[in-house]
């Protein structure tokens, strides 16, 4: 089998592959690294690549399987993993100069999951700072490229793990959503991403941005990848104390069954109407018929409190991003700048000049609004009133819920956009999180799938579908009955459509110099 056979491989397949004997876990890591040396020059998702760690965690894959030693079903797939979660011996920058040269001391709890399951760490991706924004215009170590198109934005925060599954540099991707990181990515790439529900994967060892919203999840070319993934990552841990106590949903099993008839699908009325693209919504209502095609019947729903999602969000957010990223204070770990011409600085002036120094622009708007919303005179306003909305919108899909078994709207309002397009824009930049927001503040879980290309720019259109908490199996059978009818139309997958890295015309903004 070629290297570039091993790399479009989905991870079951190469899970039965390895099962099976027919190439080794040095083999399929091996072809993935060498894709990275080839395309990631252009697409530049990977801050940092893991080589040696991840050949050596193949071999002892592939030793163990001669051995006849029990091993998980995924054994010797590798993965990337999002420079938000930490991970033992290889550095961790969350995107951020403030971290630059970090490595960490231990794993987090997924981490630790994905080694016991012998999936090799290909490396960390890219992503905006501290997982703030929806372009990767915010990482501080240069942008992630789109695979359609080298111009233009991969999604974010999580851009990076998106690019590295949609330009087949890893097989399949951890990422991270607290308001639509997963989700936003993989709409705009053309690849699968979830987003259990909240409590369902630990938070363990993930660089917080709001504990109340972060959630991770997979970052995938298929529904059944992503369950795979999920069971993989999911289940109670005791060092998160939001982790659920119940055992993970039946994911792979539902996403195997791939199944709609008789189930009630609710169009939420609130997402999807002006301001989405022309052509994302003719894709979704496409794929709404193929679901009524599949015997699910639909039924239109409405979540008013929704309008006020994102200014909520835009509260709750920044508060909680300014109370987790108060330790970065230059005195414990991470960067430490000294103030220029202060002969014996305080510790404050050093605290100072580092937070200065080391937060971009995006995070520093983040930080001083959450302290306003939360300082004592206006707390009730801002802070307070965003909880109430949030609890509006909790209720609403809980009605929502008694009428619908899932909901589904358009993943993001458009396809993917330029460079520069909304980085000097914030109101245009979080208006890209419209459709993912809701299910971060209810803590509901839900995905994004390929819809196809929007005609007026051949650009991917994301489908997303949403479940009640802890019934994420459901997204799954219908994610996979819609991945179904839609590849058969296709013909293929859809990323069988996107153009070869190798041969797209060169980006016209440079790429930013590659961390070592
Ligand atoms: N784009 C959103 C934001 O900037 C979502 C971030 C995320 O999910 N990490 O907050």
């Amino acid at each position: 089998m070629t290297t570039a056979d091993l790399t479009r491989r989905t991870a079951a397949e190469l899970a039965d592959l390895l099962t099976a004997g027919e190439v080794s876990a040095r083999e399929v890591t091996a072809a993935h690294l060498d894709r990275v040396s080839a395309v990631d020059d252009r697409i530049h998702a990977y801050l940092h690549v893991a080589g040696e760690s991840a050949l050596a965690a193949a071999d002892e894959v592939d030793r163990r399987r001669a051995a006849g030693e029990p091993l998980a079903a995924a054994a010797g797939v590798p993965i990337a993993v999002k420079d938000v979660v930490v991970t033992e011996g290889l550095p961790t920058t969350a995107g951020s100069k403030m971290l630059e040269g970090w490595v960490p001391p231990y794993d987090a709890t997924i981490v630790r999951r994905l080694k016991e399951a012998g999936l090799p760490i290909l490396g960390k991706t890219n992503m905006d700072e501290f997982a703030m924004g929806s372009s990767t215009e915010f990482s501080a170590y240069g942008v992630s490229r789109n695979p359609w198109d080298l111009d233009r934005i991969p999604g974010g925060s999580g851009g990076g793990s998106a690019a590295a599954v949609g330009s087949f540099q890893a097989p399949w991707a951890i990422g991270t959503d607290t308001g639509g990181s997963i989700r936003q990515p993989a709409s705009v790439t053309g690849t699968v991403g979830a987003k259990p529900t909240y409590g369902g994967v630990s938070r363990y060892g993930l660089v917080a941005l709001a504990s109340s919203l972060d959630q991770a999840g997979p970052c995938t070319r298929t529904v059944l990848d992503a369950a795979l993934l999920h069971e993989v990552i999911g289940g109670h841990d005791p060092l998160d104390s939001t982790s659920i106590a119940d055992p993970v949903p039946s994911v792979v099993e539902a996403a195997r069954r791939g199944d709609v008839a008789g189930m009630r699908i609710g169009v939420v009325r609130e997402l999807g109407g002006d301001g989405f693209q022309a052509g994302v919504r003719q894709r979704f209502e496409e794929s709404v018929q193929h679901l009524v095609d599949a015997g699910a019947e639909i039924v239109e729903v409405s979540c008013p409190s929704f309008e006020y999602a994102l200014a909520a969000y835009y509260l709750i957010l920044p508060s909680e991003a300014s109370s987790n990223l108060a330790k970065f204070d230059a005195m414990r770990y991470g960067m430490r700048v000294r103030p220029e011409g202060v002969e014996d600085p305080s510790a404050e002036q050093v605290m100072a000049a580092t937070r200065d120094a080391g937060f971009g622009p995006e995070v520093k708007r983040r930080i001083i609004l959450g302290t306003y919303a939360l300082s004592s005179g206006y707390y009730d306003a801002y802070y307070g009133s965003a909880q109430k909305v949030r609890r509006l919108i909790a209720d609403e899909f809980a009605a929502a819920f008694t009428q619908a078994d899932v909901l589904v709207s358009p993943s993001a309002p458009t396809t993917a956009f330029r460079f520069g397009e909304k980085v000097d824009d914030p109101m245009a930049m979080y208006l890209n999180d419209i459709a993912t927001i809701p299910a971060n503040l209810a803590g509901v879980p839900a995905m994004s799938l390929p819809s196809g290309l929007a005609p007026e720019d051949g650009l991917p259109t994301g489908f997303q579908i949403i479940a009640p908490a802890m019934a994420d199996e459901r997204m799954y059978a219908v994610g996979a009955a819609l991945e179904a009818r839609l590849t058969a139309d296709w013909g293929g997958p859809l990323l069988d459509r996107a153009p070869d890295v190798l041969s797209l015309p060169a980006p016209t903004v440079a790429l930013p110099g590659k961390e070592a």
